[in-house]
């Protein structure tokens, strides 16, 4: 799907990365708070905030969905500290031309590669700030370091970031996994993997073949049994929060996601585990951002019909 290119100027002036007030993230009982405002081939995008930083990872949604989402914990558009985008693929990046018309000094984050194939595929020409993979940039208290992921984009990455001792790492979009993506989420608090699909409900399923192979190949998605791979090489009593994302509406449901993850799922003994919904945002998450702190769910503005929609499993009784 094409977009429509920007009505930008050619020279925009220089957006050096805001560097927020690190006073509150400084405090022992700093929380960061997380919600996921989209998720799946209908549009992509996360809302993380770690103290006064506070980032959208992908914003694949509309423009007005975005604004709405943020609105509803309270938020205007320009309190976001920068955008990251993961690649260039519709579902992560089209709301970015309506974010720039309304807040134009926005800080818009990518690799290289996402860069360029955004102003070749879609004329955007745009002041984005790139993000190398492996290298950690600095958005005040949060260290942001991407890194890269096999997908048919031009240089699709996920994101680990790090602020103070809480540690999240997102991975999406990914048709394998690669020693790079266990070691960015090993040891990680929180985690945002990929269940894109059960292998025989897309085998059997209505996709033509070309498609299938696509969703299949190293350069696709992960099936749910990938992601079980996964977690097990990255499972630990550490992990605190487990969110399945980039569910296929066709392809795989929640219940069947759990289901095929339930011997993985037993390896996150005090993990809480959260299904996206597809169309609806999730609920609030919030976390400490000091060590050894339980969590708690925060409360969310939010339609109790929304909180049904994004299905989540109680940790297990497990050690403190
Ligand atoms: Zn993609
Ligand atoms: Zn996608």
């Amino acid at each position: 799907m094409a977009l429509p290119p920007l009505d930008l100027p050619a020279t925009h002036p220089d957006r050096p990365i805001v560097e927020p007030s690190p006073a509150r993230v400084t405090e022992p009982d700093g929380l960061a708070q997380l919600r996921l405002l989209g998720s799946g081939s209908s549009g992509n995008a996360l809302y993380l905030a770690l103290g006064e930083v506070r980032l959208l990872i992908d914003a694949g949604l509309s423009t007005r969905a975005i604004v709405k989402a943020l609105a509803e914990m309270g938020l205007a558009l320009s309190s976001l500290t920068a955008v990251l985008l993961t690649h260039e693929h519709v579902d992560h990046i089209q709301a970015v031309p309506g974010l720039i018309k309304r807040c134009p000094r926005l800080p818009i984050c990518a690799s290289l590669g996402t860069i360029n194939a955004c102003r070749e595929l879609y004329g955007w020409n745009l002041p984005f700030i790139e993000l190398e993979p492996l290298v950690s940039t600095c958005f005040g208290m949060v260290q942001v370091t991407p890194f890269e992921v096999s997908h048919d984009a031009a240089q699709p990455v996920g994101f680990r970031l790090v602020c103070r001792e809480l540690s999240f790492a997102l991975a999406t979009d990914l048709g394998t996994v690669t020693p790079t993506v266990v070691e960015m989420l090993s040891a990680c608090r929180v985690l945002a993997v990929e269940a894109n699909h059960n292998r025989r409900m897309l085998r059997e399923g209505p996709y033509p073949d070309r498609l299938k192979r696509r969703i299949t190949s190293g350069k696709g998605h992960l099936s749910n049994q990938q992601t079980a791979e996964l977690l097990r090489a990255v499972a630990g009593p550490h992990v605190e929060q487990l969110i399945l994302v980039h569910l296929s509406e066709v392809n795989n449901s929640p219940g069947q996601a759990l289901t095929d993850l339930a011997p993985a799922l037993k390896l996150l003994p005090r993990s809480r585990v959260a299904v996206a919904a597809p169309r609806v945002p999730g609920p609030l998450l919030q976390f400490s951002i000091a060590a050894g702190k339980v969590h708690e769910r925060g409360a969310a503005p939010l339609e109790a019909s929304q909180l049904n929609l994004f299905q989540e499993v109680p940790p297990k009784a497990g050690p403190a």
